[in-house]
């Protein structure tokens, strides 16, 4: 393989808070060490498509503290195929591209893992979703800050759950992984939280509003992740409402709220020092590596264990919610 001249850089999947911080820190990155930077136009759609645009400097300014991403993102079925893998290679390969850094969740790194086996342009990942169920990093970019999106707004409803003893069921975002619903439910004193990763917790649910009824509380908070087994908030606020007539049942479901937004400060930095990870990865001739933080420092994960790993959530946290709501 020869030197890497001009790279790709591409967001891929749902967008999250950071996904720009990150655009901004691959281009800027590659540009210092005298790249050339073609930005991809919606993901794996715009690389079959042709949706090239050559980034400078200044393409990226300003744009470090806004939500969502400037090169937009897509789902793609025809990269599944091989035939749309290979219009995908046929379009690097003209534009002179030697190397991708891709932005997105576990798909966008599925996608890549099975390019990478069939073709030697080296892709490296940057793991960019709001759900951080992304095994091999400690954080995913913007998973922060919709964690803080959602806090904000769980915050509002308690007052309003308290004045009127009220029993909230506040649905978060999370259709696979329970890391928005746990840590936003530590961090604003929910009273229980219903997660994905585990079966039959309606029964319990039940005994722990029982035990809060007779100790007269006030207001309860109910966080459930929206891929929970009953189907969201609204499903099991019907299952629970007659048997809690003191407390009026309300439902919220926060969702896409959590998407948008200015990045958080963490998530900026990481962003930053992810993209930044990425373009040094490709110049050190690696591929099919994705990008992590653990233990706030940077690490390379092969995508073939990225994708393969189940990312557990922290079991211990979740104790924590049940021994703090007493
Ligand atoms: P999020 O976690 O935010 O949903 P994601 O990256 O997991 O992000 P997906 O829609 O699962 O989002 O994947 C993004 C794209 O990656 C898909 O639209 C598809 O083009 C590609 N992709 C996913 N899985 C595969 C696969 N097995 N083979 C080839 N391409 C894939």
């Amino acid at each position: 393989m020869g030197k890497i001249k001009r790279i790709g850089v591409l967001t891929s999947g749902g967008d999250a808070p950071g996904m720009n911080a990150a655009i901004r820190a691959v281009v800027r990155t590659a540009i210092y060490n005298d790249l050339e930077v073609i930005g991809i136009r919606q993901g794996y759609q715009g690389l079959i498509k042709g949706f090239f645009k050559p980034l400078k400097s200044h393409s990226v300014s300003e744009i470090i503290q806004r939500g969502g991403t400037i090169l937009k993102t897509a789902r793609c079925e025809e990269f599944r195929t091989e035939a749309g893998r290979k219009k995908a290679h046929d379009n690097l390969k003209k534009q002179g591209i030697n190397g991708v850094v891709v932005i997105g969740g576990d798909g966008t790194f599925r996608g890549a893992r099975i390019f990478n086996e069939e073709y030697e342009i080296p892709f490296v990942g940057v793991p960019g979703t709001i759900d951080n169920d992304v095994f091999g990093t400690d954080s995913t970019i913007g998973y922060d800050t919709a964690l803080n999106t959602a806090i904000q707004a769980i915050d509002k409803i308690r007052d309003t759950a308290s004045a009127h003893n009220r029993l909230f069921f506040i649905e978060v975002m999370g259709a696979e992984a329970g890391f928005i619903a746990i840590r936003s439910g530590i961090a604003c004193g929910a009273e229980a939280i219903l997660i994905p990763e585990l079966k039959d917790q309606l029964k319990s649910l039940k005994k722990q509003l029982e035990e809060g009824n007779r100790r007269k509380k006030s207001s309860n908070i109910i966080i459930v992740a929206e891929g929970d087994e009953e189907g969201g908030a609204a499903q099991i606020a019907n299952k629970v409402k007659d048997d809690f007539k003191d407390y009026s049942v309300r439902v919220t479901v926060l969702g896409h709220i959590q998407r948008g937004g200015s990045p958080s400060a963490f998530d900026r930095v990481t962003a930053s020092r992810m993209g930044h990870a990425a373009v040094e990865a490709l110049l050190d001739d690696q591929k099919s590596v994705m990008v992590g933080l653990k233990n706030n420092e940077i690490v390379h994960v092969p995508f073939r264990k990225a994708v393969k790993t189940h990312k557990e959530v922290n079991w211990e946290l979740l104790k924590l919610v049940n021994i703090l709501s007493i």
